[in-house]
């Protein structure tokens, strides 16, 4: 299959590598000319160009681009594509991506492979990067059976395990376990900088150890990353920061009436549920 990706960093940088791996022929499109000649050199793609019309032989183009970048890069792209060719995306964020893209090109289907890393560009590109990890499809009802399925082959092909759901739904689910957690990391880093007394403040940076570094991750990542996902998803990521808001104030209730028993059964219920979040081999039960 003749495949295009159209931006060539992190995520599509590594889309390129294994799809190259097994014999596809990856076309590269990027916005500066110095990452087109990096990925030819480094193997991403067959062939590398500024210039969209790189693209007219493509059967596959996955657009990777920042998700400000992806209507524009649409439009620029359509003139140059085959009447058969299927597009889709990678955006974190998939209602407002879907909404814009869909009526622009009907064999589109929007995804979202959750994987990745704080590092960006191609030079942060890497063989396996979706391997055994989740890869979202987002068709719609008027979504070509047969775009879904040739899009989720691909997927499947990268060792990701594939999850259909509905553009809505995407969104609300990765408000809860991807951008509601960036936001609550990041007012972690936050508010100890409040602390006032600064060697406190020196004397904590010290302490610092894994149960800091696990929880200020995600906040403390690409700040470019945590904007494009409140502006985005704004709607659901406001929505779980309400019910964030609401446990919050339970728990800081029942500290102040020091109600052990209470807080107790709480950390009990979080207990044993964290498992179904993160242990892939617990059954989901809801
Ligand atoms: P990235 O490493 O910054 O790569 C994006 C690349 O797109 C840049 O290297 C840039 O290439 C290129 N680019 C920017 N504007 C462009 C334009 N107008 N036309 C063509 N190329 C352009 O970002 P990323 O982490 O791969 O994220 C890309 C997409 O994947 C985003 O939509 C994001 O939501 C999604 N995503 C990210 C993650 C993650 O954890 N990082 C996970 C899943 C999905 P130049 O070097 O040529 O400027």
């Amino acid at each position: 299959m003749n495949i295009g990706i159209v931006g060539l960093g992190l995520i599509g940088g590594s889309l390129g590598l294994d799809l190259r791996s097994q014999r596809h022929r990856v076309l590269g499109v990027s916005r500066q000319e110095r990452t087109c000649q990096l990925a030819i050199a480094r193997g991403v793609v067959d062939d590398a160009s500024v210039d969209l019309a790189l693209l007219t032989a493509a059967d596959v183009v996955f657009i990777c681009t920042p998700l400000a970048a992806i209507s524009s890069t649409v439009h620029q792209l359509i003139p140059h594509l085959s009447p058969t060719a299927i597009l889709t995306d990678v955006g974190s964020v998939k209602l407002s991506v879907v909404k814009t893209i869909a009526p622009l090109w009907p064999n589109f289907v929007g995804g979202h492979p959750m994987a990745g890393n704080s590092e960006s560009g191609i030079e942060s590109a890497q063989f396996r990067l979706f391997k055994n990890n989740p890869y979202v499809i987002t068709p719609t009802n008027e979504t070509p059976p047969t775009v879904t399925e040739t899009v989720e082959n691909l997927a499947r092909s990268l060792g990701a395990i594939i999850y259909r759901c509905s553009p809505a739904d995407h969104d609300r689910a990765v408000a809860w376990i991807s951008h509601l957690p960036v936001i609550i990391s990041a007012s972690l880093i936050g508010a100890c900088l409040n602390e006032p007394d600064p060697a406190v403040l020196k004397l904590a940076q010290n302490f610092a150890s894994s149960g800091f570094r696990d929880t200020s991750r995600v906040g403390g990542g690409n700040p470019e990353l945590g904007v494009m996902m409140a502006r985005y998803n704004r709607i659901e990521l406001l929505r779980s920061l309400e019910q964030y808001r609401d446990r919050f104030d339970q728990i800081f209730d029942q500290i102040e009436r020091e109600d052990w028993q209470g807080l107790a059964q709480q950390l009990l219920i979080n207990q044993q549920a964290r498992p179904r979040f993160v242990d892939p081999k617990q059954e989901l039960e809801f």
